[in-house]
């Protein structure tokens, strides 16, 4: 177990910005931060401009917690590759779905770091090959996903990860509210989030209970749209 005063950051979260979520920034922050994280990434489906929008909104609206750094908001994205989907972190500018190896160009060029979202998921997009060929790519494997329904391949993958020396991260795949903040990644304070990852020192916990409302919550939105 991790000590009390460790910092949580829930790594993966949509907003209304990916079409199969609807929630708004600004709900998404509230939630964040009522929960006591000390950390979200908005990681919306190839595109940014909800991260964007919810760092603006830390700054103006949400000013104790932003001027007290108690709460950080990273600007994430998941990009989906020809291998998988690949969880970037403090991203400027949005990257394009592409080859993975050129989606990970792209994201150095932009002194990012990277996870392989929910690599042995089974019913969406886990990673396709030997994760082991790709390790001195990537900074981490997604190890605890709040959305995996079979149970084991969270562990699966945090297994993967401590074979291979990777850094661990987790999180909610929230896509409506009652997800956020169901998986996060536990570091020490005396960290930051990119080094916790790059130096093997972040923990991962969660619980994988799957909301039902969040299922019809994004099938009624992709209808929607
Ligand atoms: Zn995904
Ligand atoms: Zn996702």
């Amino acid at each position: 177990m991790a000590p009390e005063n460790y910092k949580r950051y829930d790594l993966h979260c949509h907003t209304r910005y990916s079409a199969c979520s609807m929630q708004s920034t600004r709900d998404v922050l509230k939630v964040a931060l009522k929960r006591n994280l000390s950390g979200l990434a908005i990681t919306d489906h190839n595109q940014i401009a909800g991260a964007l929008e919810a760092q603006k909104l830390l700054r103006h609206e949400f000013k104790e917690a932003f001027s007290r750094k108690r709460f950080e908001l990273v600007v994430g994205e998941e990009i989906l590759t020809d291998r998988c989907e690949l969880l970037a972190y403090y991203l400027n500018g949005r990257i394009r779905p592409g080859n993975f190896y050129e989606v990970i160009d792209k994201i150095r060029e932009q002194g990012a770091i990277c996870s392989i979202a929910h690599p042995y998921t089974v019913f969406r997009k886990g990673f396709r090959g030997d994760i082991s060929e790709v390790k001195s790519k990537v900074d981490g494997l997604e190890c605890f996903n709040s959305r995996n329904l079979i149970p084991g391949r969270n562990r699966m993958a945090e297994k993967m990860a401590e074979r291979l020396s990777l850094g661990k991260t987790a999180g909610s795949d929230a896509h409506s509210l009652i997800e956020i903040g169901r998986a996060y990644t536990l570091f020490s304070p005396s960290l930051s989030l990119k080094k916790a990852i790059r130096l093997r020192k972040a923990f991962v916990q969660g619980t994988s209970f799957f909301s039902p409302l969040g299922f019809v919550a994004s099938a009624v939105s992709k209808r929607i749209r």
